[in-house]
């Protein structure tokens, strides 16, 4: 069996090569979608309007993907005190018009005004990339659900290979009602590049686990086909955390964030 080791290595090497690639790939993209945004005012000819609308999509989506690659290699990370409620209200920001009309969006804190040490843009990050996943989970509508409260995790809670640490720790919930897995989806969940989307990157729960992680946190999901699926992170509210990011922050990279 491969060693934690090994297994954060290649993680290292493979956060490595999409940071440089993505920063690539931005500075080629950026110019291309220029020349397709001019092109398609042109008045003239409506052929060349039509591709000039074909470049700025395909450059647009490129540049969605290069933003995914860069959040799953981003290094600078800053400890900071991070609000429950403004966690949740830039959320709401973030999603107001991504969400479909047949989709309910349910939000909800026990104490919003709860603070913890962390980084507020890589959880809303998080929260923003489970939340657009039920979105995209629920095409024929539903309820989006999500939730902060604080919960007690017992040492018995956590599994081989995480360092169980029974205490306090504030519970972020991203729910839907939406297609569900099966068991053989949910074993690949967290890999790199699988996606089952045309579109995908496979990175978007990668980075939502180095974050959490980075926050000293677990993640965990249930999911039911046909019934929908339950997203959970848990950040420690305890001394832990701070080491966890101080950590994190030597062991990351330099790259362009
Ligand atoms: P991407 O969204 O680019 O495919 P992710 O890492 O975010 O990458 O997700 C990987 C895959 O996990 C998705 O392609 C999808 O098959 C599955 N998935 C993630 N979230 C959900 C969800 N809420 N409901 C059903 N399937 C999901």
């Amino acid at each position: 069996a491969e060693t934690e080791l090994i297994r954060a290595q290649r993680f290292e090497s493979l956060a490595m090569l999409a940071g440089g690639l993505s920063h690539d790939l931005r500075n080629l993209l950026q110019p291309l979608l220029l020349a397709g945004d001019s092109l398609q005012d042109y008045q003239d000819d409506p052929r060349l309007a039509r591709l000039g609308r074909l470049v700025r999509d395909c450059g647009k989506r490129g540049l969605d993907m290069v933003q995914s690659m860069l959040s799953f290699a981003r290094g600078a990370r800053r400890a900071e005190q991070v609000r429950v409620g403004a966690l949740l209200e830039a959320l709401a920001l973030l999603l107001q018009g991504s969400v479909p009309r047949g989709v309910s969006l349910e939000m909800g804190a026990d104490d919003p005004e709860l603070s913890f040490d962390g980084n507020h843009t890589e959880l809303q990050q998080c929260l923003l990339n489970l939340s657009l996943n039920a979105i995209q989970a629920m095409p024929s509508g539903g309820c989006l659900r999500i939730e902060a409260g604080l919960v007690t995790l017992p040492s018995s809670f956590f599994v081989p290979g995480e360092e169980p640490r029974e205490g306090t720790y504030l519970g972020l919930t991203v729910a839907d009602t939406g297609t569900g897995m099966d068991e053989g989806a949910l074993q690949h969940l967290f890999e790199p590049f699988y996606t089952t989307k045309e579109t995908g990157t496979g990175l978007g729960l990668v980075s939502c686990k180095r974050i959490v992680t980075a926050h000293g946190g677990v993640m965990r999901v249930t999911s039911e086909l046909g019934q929908g699926t339950q997203f959970h992170m848990y950040i420690p509210l305890a001394q832990i955390r701070a080491e966890a990011l101080e950590l994190q922050d030597q062991s990351d990279l330099q790259g362009e964030a």
